[in-house]
């Protein structure tokens, strides 16, 4: 089997720099592109991203890439792959996406079924199976993707399983949560650091506040979950083990942290109790029923994060109006504290009644959204 693969992180839009910053941090080198961040590694690698990134979506192994504008050469591109490096006898190999985007080849189903096809031939030749009979699928899965874009196709294989936003602590989560990676993401787009006081205001089923805690305190966000690429007969269990031990001894349970969430509703608060009980989180988190407009602190240089009700989503329009007039009286007098609001309203600030220090493009699911981001005004810190 292989030693070195070529490796793609899936990411949100807007995301790409994030994602990236995270993988560099991790030692590895990577090149970004759209929606795409592009890297190297063995199978050491493919363990530490999987349980250490927290903003991408996948990850998955390029197995290789091909022009391909009619089904012949998509047929021969895929045949040719080295398919016998990846796939033991007896995988499961379906090829579970087909996307095509600007392309000749527009016809999904058809690119699947003789993407299949080909995968197929080549490991009977290489197995000398009849090449009449079905290779039988019993053992591990292997999740093929195809995408053709602009008459190039590539083929990957995912090695994440669930994707990386399911980290496996969320029971329960209400009417508008926001994935896990995205908070992760915008709570490392705010500049906040451990030692700063974290509230989340509108914190629903908890999603900020319990990425802020995992964040804090150095846990791995995949600790609690397991991946696809586990399951194959090739990787090394006990280099898995190790990566999972090292990440166990890099987390820091005895950080002291300030982290905060409120929400008017007290079943949106029980179900965040719940969910950071089961990321090992309630000792951490103080959570409490509260309307934001009640919202008051004397702390300093603190970090706010909020993602208020849509109009769209959750409130009717006059309410939403409303909710963020009051949002920003609320917050006005915080003036050391940076604010990041996430909402679809275009008319936020108008509502919110200052222009943001910063905009950025971001899309929650399918909704476009922006994070509007008002920065604090700097305070030396009594550091004695
Ligand atoms: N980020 C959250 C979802 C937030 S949805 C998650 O991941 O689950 C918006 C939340 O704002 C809802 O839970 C709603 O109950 C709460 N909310 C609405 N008006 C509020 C107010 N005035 N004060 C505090 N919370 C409010």
């Amino acid at each position: 089997m292989k030693e070195k693969f070529k490796l793609v992180a899936t990411v949100a839009a807007g995301l790409e720099a994030v994602v990236g910053k995270e993988i560099r941090n991790l030692g590895i080198n990577c090149q970004i592109a759209n929606g795409k961040v592009f890297f190297d590694g063995s199978v050491e690698v493919i363990a530490r991203t999987n349980l250490w990134l927290r903003a991408a979506d996948r990850v998955k192994i390029v197995v290789g890439e091909f022009p391909a504008r009619t089904f012949e050469e998509l047929f021969q591109g895929v045949f040719t792959l080295d398919w016998e490096n990846y796939l033991p006898l007896g995988a499961k190999f379906p090829i579970s996406k087909a996307k095509c985007v600007k392309s000749k080849l527009h016809n999904e189903p058809s690119v699947q079924a003789i993407s299949k096809k080909a995968v197929a031939k080549k490991l009977q030749k290489y197995f000398h199976r009849p090449e009449g009979v079905p290779l039988q699928e019993t053992g591990a899965e292997f999740k093929i993707e195809v995408s053709i874009l602009k008459d190039k196709a590539t083929i990957m294989i995912d090695t994440t399983g669930a994707s990386l936003f399911k980290r496996g602590y969320r029971t329960e989560k209400g009417g508008a949560p926001i994935k896990e990676n995205m908070a992760a993401a915008i709570i490392e787009l705010s500049n906040w650091f451990p030692d700063k006081p974290f509230i989340d205001p509108t914190c629903g089923s908890g999603t900020f506040c319990i990425e802020a805690a995992m964040i804090g305190m150095n846990i791995a966000p995949g600790f609690n979950r397991d991946f696809a690429f586990e399951a194959w007969p090739w990787v090394d269990k006990e280099l898995v083990q190790r990566v999972r031990d090292e990440a166990e001894n890099q987390a820091n349970y005895d950080i002291e942290l300030d982290i905060s969430g409120f929400d008017i509703d007290g079943r949106m608060v029980e179900i965040a109790k719940k969910n950071a009980a089961e990321a090992g989180l309630s000792d951490v988190i103080k959570l409490k029923q509260m309307r934001l407009q009640d919202l008051k602190t004397d702390k300093i240089n603190g970090v706010i994060i909020s993602n208020p009700p849509y109009g769209e989503r959750m409130l009717d329009d006059k309410a939403v109006d409303i909710l963020y007039n009051e949002m920003g009286q609320t917050f006005a007098p915080l003036k050391t504290w940076s604010k990041f609001i996430l909402t679809s309203d275009e008319n936020f600030e108008k509502k919110y009644g200052s222009q943001a220090d910063k905009k950025r493009k971001l899309y929650n699911g399918t909704l476009r959204v922006d994070l509007y981001q008002y920065y604090g005004q700097r305070v030396k810190r009594n550091l004695s």
